[in-house]
């Protein structure tokens, strides 16, 4: 497993930018795979990583873990709160790791001289202890075959359009298979 310094130059490298969301990202994930005892380097189909914020926590978390969207190990539940739950696929554990609300307190009060709170925190979450940065629960993770791994498992196609829809995604409506666009609710608007 790298540590956390490799793994900071390597974030630096790829985002182009250096910041406290990345350190955090990097610690969650290192935490969260050591109670796990999950080297994603070693086994890579292993682990599935759920995120709740879209933020430079989650593309560090990604950078760490391996776990990517196109590979669907990667999981968005937009949630809002920087957290990230890891879950091992072989041994049916989770663990979920959570920043904790006064780490910025934390960090600000172990570099009072910094010049400004961004540079504070910098500093202090490399260093702080894990305990004041987060808080780390076991929890059980229900993943359906849906969810999983691996070649697409069922294709139907929607009733109302014929776009096919991939694994188990379509919505059944008084029997008929739909998208879920043509259900209703969908993030955008057809134009007229
Ligand atoms: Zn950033
Ligand atoms: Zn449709």
């Amino acid at each position: 497993m790298k540590d956390l310094e490799e793994l900071l130059e390597e974030a630096h490298r790829r985002y182009g930018h250096r910041c406290a969301g990345q350190i955090l990202g990097i610690r969650m994930s290192l935490a969260g795979l050591r109670e796990l005892g999950v080297d994603p380097q070693e086994s890579r189909e292993r682990l599935v990583t759920f995120v709740e914020i879209d933020r430079c926590a989650t593309d560090a978390i990604e950078l760490v873990t391996g776990c990517r969207l196109g590979r669907r190990t990667l999981k968005f539940r937009d949630y809002g709160i920087m957290a990230a739950t890891f879950v091992d696929l072989e041994e049916h554990r989770a663990v979920r790791v959570l920043t904790r609300d006064d780490a910025r307190e934390s960090a600000l009060a172990y570099f009072p001289d910094a010049p400004d709170p961004t540079t504070a925190q910098r500093q202090a979450y490399r260093t702080m202890p894990e305990a004041q940065l987060f808080t780390i629960e076991p929890v059980s993770v229900e993943l359906g075959p849906w969810d999983l791994p691996g070649p697409t498992r069922r294709k139907v196609v929607c009733a109302a359009c014929g776009q096919v829809v991939r694994d188990g995604k379509e919505v059944r409506v008084e029997g008929r298979p739909l998208c879920r666009p043509c259900a209703g609710g969908a993030y955008f608007q057809r134009l007229p």
